[in-house]
């Protein structure tokens, strides 16, 4: 009887060898990009208690009302796999002491988990790239991290992504406006529907951003927060929107835009995209002078943002700027009496005298003609061959895997001579 073979949960995917190196080389600019900025990478837990999700993120949200991985551990104790980085940062920082130095920065990479219907761009198990700044009450931080994703676009050579951007306003003034907002929605009850109607009494805010058509012209009519911001508040969002001119960077004021999130203040931006149907948001972020001081820490202003790596990885596939591959510098072909452990030592030396060399040993034997193909088939630019008769005379085969080229004979020195000059010029 045939065993049923296990299969990976839903909405939680293996990255595969063909993927790994893109994942890698866009890992690497992200952590180059935070290091260009001056923010320093944290490592947070994976699970963190349940409770801190509740508080931070907000009962009423959709990632706590119905996304989250919550189970009780062998104690007893409720725990969660994070569904968002921010929350165990705050938490990090504050256990830490990290937010008596002003101006810390930070960024953080991993791995997220969310209760969702897994459909493209949308999964259980997903990627965010995430930082976050603390202490630093003005736009010119808001304007630093919009400057930085827009230089992550650039260095991808990503176009047509599209910055929404809006003002949430003090908790003081958004208190004022739910209650306007409220009013206002009460009045065209009939036309909401039942996910509009619960919010109204739990996060009316959100159904702002409703995406159901008829309660989208409910909203059309609806006031505006952004015409009932404190004055504070709308200094601070035309400054951030001055910075942004000065830097070339297009914005578009979008005063339906409000996060799914509690602890919003002020600033809220997303990047969107056209290209990837409806899960169109890569990045999202904001400010969150609240959370730090409701979480039990010093009152500390904060500011950051968390970008979907699935969906930017998805996105570069679409534009045709997917990195490619790093394939094998050499093939050794190892064929003859000795030459499998002489073809071990020598790989070693070439390694150790070829810094960045990316080399592939032949492993189980096989003709010439069977490794040559299956030198052929990984990639590499050139064979290295170590024969009965190189291992006899102390001399090396070397030959082009791509394009014309003789195979020539050379001593060991040439060779390693020659492997620097292909790690050099970069691909063939
Ligand atoms: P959405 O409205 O698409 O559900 P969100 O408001 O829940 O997004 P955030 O919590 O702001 O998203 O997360 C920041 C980014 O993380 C998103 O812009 C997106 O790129 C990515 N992201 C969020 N949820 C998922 C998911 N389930 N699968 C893949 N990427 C996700
Ligand atoms: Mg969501």
């Amino acid at each position: 009887m045939a065993k049923q073979r296990i299969q990976a949960v839903r909405g939680m995917n293996d990255l595969l060898p063909e993927q790994t190196p893109a994942w890698q080389a866009v890992e690497a600019l992200l952590r180059d990009l935070a290091q260009g900025y001056g923010y320093a990478e944290i490592r947070l837990p994976i699970v963190e208690k349940t409770e801190l999700f509740r508080r931070s993120i907000g009962e009423v949200t959709d990632i706590v009302e119905k996304e989250m991985y919550t189970f009780e551990d062998r104690n007893g104790e409720r725990l969660t796999l994070r569904p968002e980085g921010t929350a165990g940062c705050v938490r990090a920082c504050i256990q830490h002491g990290l937010l008596h130095t002003p101006g810390r920065r930070l960024w953080y990479l991993g791995p997220m988990f969310r209760h969702e219907r897994p459909q493209k761009g949308r999964y259980r198990q997903f990627h965010q790239f995430g930082v976050e700044a603390f202490g630093l009450p003005g736009p010119d931080i808001d304007a630093e991290q919009i400057l930085m994703t827009a230089r992550l676009w650039q260095r991808l050579g990503l176009e047509g992504l599209r910055l929404e951007i809006n003002s949430l306003g003090s908790p003081e003034a958004r208190r004022d406006y739910r209650r306007l907002l409220v009013d206002y929605l009460r009045g065209h009850y009939q036309r909401l529907d039942e996910d509009s109607r619960r919010r109204l009494e739990t996060n009316p805010l959100r159904i702002l951003d409703s995406k159901h058509p008829e309660v989208q012209e409910v909203v059309a009519g609806a006031p505006r927060l952004l015409d009932h911001l404190d004055a504070e508040s709308r200094a601070h969002f035309e400054t951030l929107l001055a910075l942004l001119r000065e830097a070339g960077v297009d914005y578009h004021v979008n005063p339906r835009l409000v996060r799914g999130l509690d602890y919003y203040t002020r600033t809220v931006f997303e990047w969107t995209t056209d290209r990837l149907g409806a899960q169109g948001t890569v990045c999202a972020g904001g400010r969150y002078d609240g959370l730090v001081a409701y979480l039990g820490g010093p009152p500390t202003p904060a500011v950051g943002f968390a970008l979907g790596l699935e969906r930017l990885l998805a996105l570069l596939e679409a534009s045709g700027r997917l990195p490619e591959t790093e394939a094998p510098h050499a093939y050794l072909v190892l064929a003859g009496e000795g030459t499998d452990r002489a073809g071990l030592a020598l790989a070693e030396r070439l390694r150790s005298a070829v810094p960045g060399l990316r080399l592939v040993v032949n492993a189980g034997g096989g003709s010439f003609k069977a490794q040559f193909k299956r030198a052929d088939r990984s990639g590499a630019a050139w064979a290295i061959v170590l024969g009965e008769g190189e291992l006899a005379s102390g001399t090396l085969g070397f030959k082009p895997l791509r394009g014309e080229g003789e195979q020539e004979t050379l001593d060991e020195a040439t060779l390693v001579a020659r492997l620097h000059q292909v790690v050099h010029s970069g691909p063939a």
